[in-house]
């Protein structure tokens, strides 16, 4: 393939990424957007692989490379539960930034293409920065997946003077720098640059451990960023045009969804990344202190179906229990039934339900329910004191009135679905065990609220055969 084909084969991809991540904007036409990436991606690989910078003695190389990554794809996407996608995810970005490093090792002892003067500087530039960036990426990515797998625990581990530590390591990486690009030859310029990459591997590690449990969705898809920033380096090593735009999607991307997260927990994005805030992933509620007073009044499915059944306006705030459970077919037997009956069942989506973004919405769609009924919860938050009933299915955190009402209380600020404005909310899950934040929710201790202790899906299995009765 010639050069001037490769390169409007790569700016095809390029618009079917752009059109790819506006379908992803929406879930109507998030499988058209599926579908456009997909497309995009099989272009890239086909005009990079016949194109003119790969020999034909390469080319057995990159479909053996290509057959692995491919199997183990196919593998770890068959196997992966929806519960696990944000660990895969996490685990993905890793192998990014990992390339990343490599793709700058590889770049610095090449001595196939001569650099001099201004470009050799620049060229090394781009291997300093594309190796540091991918390093964060690769160690930052790696705790991330422990911590989301729970591996490693979801407590911030926060050094002392922790602040001043990343300062100290970034003003040395400067000075490595500095040393690496004065130095006089590759041999010369390898230590600096192995030192920088370990100072790197720390710092990734030393930035993610200090972030608690309930932060954790804004260091995914921080980390989504940096590994778009680290893909659009690599692509400035290599002189590959799709890369670098591909990857500065995909930096930019993530970047304005850590935004829109931590506006949507109410949180300042440098107090995020600064670390300390999530104490636990789902310990039992801590008995004294702030812990909230009364009882718990427990239900039935019986008594769930007679109150569904008696109500005219429905909310259900789906969580991550409902995913565990993959209780997400009989939530939508059971909106079909009521529907039927006249009743007016509506889903309220929290922006951080679930362990990722747009979790509920992708779990929802499975099931088919019609996109109309499902509100983001900012659309359907003015509604619950005209709801009969809200229905809370495994869901905790996102539903926490004390974010509202205790400053104290660590995810005081964060926005939640107000379900105790309903007539009436019926909370569905276990146990009194915490959510992700590891705080005790006093929801569950009000007057107007009721608790159906079971597994989700046993539970509404249980609720539809009563309402069916
Ligand atoms: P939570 O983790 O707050 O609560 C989920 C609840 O589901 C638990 O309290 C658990 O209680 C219950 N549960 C678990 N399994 C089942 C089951 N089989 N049947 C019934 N209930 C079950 O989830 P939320 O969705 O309310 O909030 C999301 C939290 O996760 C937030 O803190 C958010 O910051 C964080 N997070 C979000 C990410 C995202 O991008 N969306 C990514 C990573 C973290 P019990 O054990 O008693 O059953």
């Amino acid at each position: 393939m010639s050069a001037s084909l490769a390169n409007v084969a790569y700016i095809g991809a390029t618009i079917l990424f752009i059109l790819s991540l506006g379908g992803l904007a929406n879930p109507e036409t998030a499988r058209r957007g599926n579908l456009y990436g997909i497309v995009g991606m099989t272009i890239a690989v086909l005009a990079t692989v016949l194109g003119p910078r790969v020999t034909a003695g390469g080319i057995p190389w990159i479909v053996g490379a290509l057959a692995v990554g491919a199997g183990i794809g196919l593998y770890a996407a068959r196997k992966v539960q929806m519960t696990q996608m944000p660990e895969l995810v996490a685990l993905m970005h890793s192998l990014v930034g990992l390339a990343a490093c490599l793709v700058g090792f590889a770049s610095y002892v090449d001595t196939s293409i001569e650099f001099t003067g201004a470009e050799k500087t620049i060229h090394e530039i781009e291997i300093y920065i594309g190796i540091f960036i991918g390093a964060v990426t690769f160690s930052g990515s790696v705790i991330a997946f422990g911590k989301l797998a729970g591996r490693i625990s979801g407590k911030p581990v926060l050094l002392p003077a922790r602040h001043w530590l990343n300062l100290a390591a970034l003003l040395v990486v400067v000075w490595l720098g500095y040393a690496f690009i004065q130095a006089p030859g590759i041999g010369a310029g390898m230590t600096p640059l192995l030192i920088m990459t370990v100072i790197a591997l720390a710092f990734g590690v030393h930035l993610v451990v200090a972030i608690g449990g309930a932060d954790m969705p804004v260091v995914v898809s921080m980390l989504n960023s940096y590994s778009g920033w680290a893909a659009a380096a690599t692509g400035f090593m290599l002189a590959n045009d799709l890369l670098i735009v591909t990857g500065a999607l995909v930096g930019s991307s993530g970047a304005i969804l850590s935004y829109v997260m931590c506006r949507a927990m109410n949180r300042n994005f440098i107090s995020v990344i600064a670390g300390g805030f999530g104490t636990g992933e789902g310990a039992a509620a801590q008995a004294g202190g702030a812990q909230p007073a009364g009882e718990v009044v427990a239900v039935s499915a019986a008594e769930t179906a007679e109150l569904l059944r008696e109500a005219k306006a429905v909310v259900i705030v789906p969580g991550y229990g409902m995913a565990v459970a993959q209780a997400q077919h009989t939530v939508y037997e059971i909106t079909k039934f009521l529907r039927e009956k006249g009743v007016n069942v509506r889903f309220g989506i929290h922006p951080v339900a679930g362990r990722m973004p747009g979790h509920m919405n992708v779990l929802l769609a499975e099931a088919k329910v019609p996109y109309d009924i499902v509100l983001e919860m900012d659309e359907i938050n003015d509604d619950f004191p005209d709801t009969d009933v809200a229905m809370v299915i495994g869901a905790n955190d996102i539903v926490n009135p004390a974010a509202e009402d205790d400053p104290s209380s660590p995810i005081a600020g964060m926005p939640v679905l107000q379900v105790w404005k309903a007539k009436t909310s019926i909370v569905m899950k276990r146990s009194m065990a915490s959510g992700y934040a590891g705080v005790d929710n006093p929801l569950f201790y009000k007057d107007n609220n009721r608790m159906l202790f079971g597994d989700a899906k046993k539970m509404l299995d249980e609720v539809l055969v009563a309402l069916k009765g």
